[in-house]
């Protein structure tokens, strides 16, 4: 083998490995300390969740991003445009129905710990990112980030206690709302279908909208899509708390 095609080969493999080791570690997950423990913690506090049990739910909520290493991307994504990777709403289901059973029995404290599982994998496909191939890409003012990480840290994590307060939005709107489950795949599979839009409409839009400027914070539309599909998600956390209680 000639040294400038090992060298070609070299540098491939390496480029390879640092693309998929940056997008498992960083891609494919809301911020657990914001989005995931406040989410569930919300969805079990306003459905009356016992306060002793509220701690483990809302620690719960970030714990797949842990323990699915190194198969994030693919249990914590349902990409429409591909089909695959898929495997989000498998996830959801079982950890659902693990925490059905756990409190058919009694087990509350497992049960859940389980719908705080459950939960990480609606709220993470209600982030249009991991329902689209294009969260791969990167802007042409910053070709050293992914949409991903731009729209899901620098963007709505950063927005989530202050500037854009999506937090606050979601709790109050999102609360009021619950969206009811009877097959935890078929919620999961609506809700990332819902947050990529008809035809990717949103997912296309926000992708564009960042590719194009680094002001896409502030378009209304992008404000928009991101309040909606996080209200949305809330909505569905309260009704997996309602499916794990239904006898
Ligand atoms: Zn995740």
């Amino acid at each position: 083998m000639s040294k400038i095609r090992l060298k070609t080969i070299t540098i491939s493999l390496l480029l390879t490995c640092v693309t998929f080791g940056m997008a498992c570690f960083q891609a494919y997950a809301w911020d657990g300390d914001t989005t995931h423990k406040d989410m569930a913690y919300w969805a079990g506090a306003t459905k009356g969740v016992e306060a002793e049990y509220l701690p483990f739910l809302r620690d719960a909520g970030p714990a797949p991003d842990s323990f699915d290493q190194p198969y994030c991307q693919i249990r914590h994504a349902y990409l429409i445009d591909t089909g695959w990777p898929n495997e989000a709403p498998r996830w959801c289901q079982d950890h659902a129905n693990d925490a059905k059973l756990h409190y058919g029995q009694g087990q509350k404290l497992d049960a859940y710990k389980e719908l705080g599982y459950a939960t990480h994998y609606i709220i993470d496909v209600s982030n249009l990112m991991h329902t689209t191939i294009r969260a791969t890409d990167t802007p042409w003012w910053n070709p050293l980030r992914f949409l991903h990480d731009i729209y899901e840290v620098d963007y709505v994590k950063n927005n989530w206690n202050s500037g854009k307060n999506f937090g606050q939005y979601t709790y109050t709107y999102g609360t009021q709302r619950t969206i009811g489950i009877y097959d935890p795949y078929q919620a999961c599979v609506d809700m990332a279908r819902y947050a990529n839009g008809d035809s990717s409409t949103r997912a296309n839009y926000i992708c564009d909208k960042i590719i194009a400027t680094s002001d896409y914070g502030n378009d209304n539309t992008v404000v928009f899509y991101t309040k909606d599909n996080l209200v949305n998600a809330m909505a569905y956390c309260r009704g997996l708390v309602d499916y794990i209680r239904r006898p």
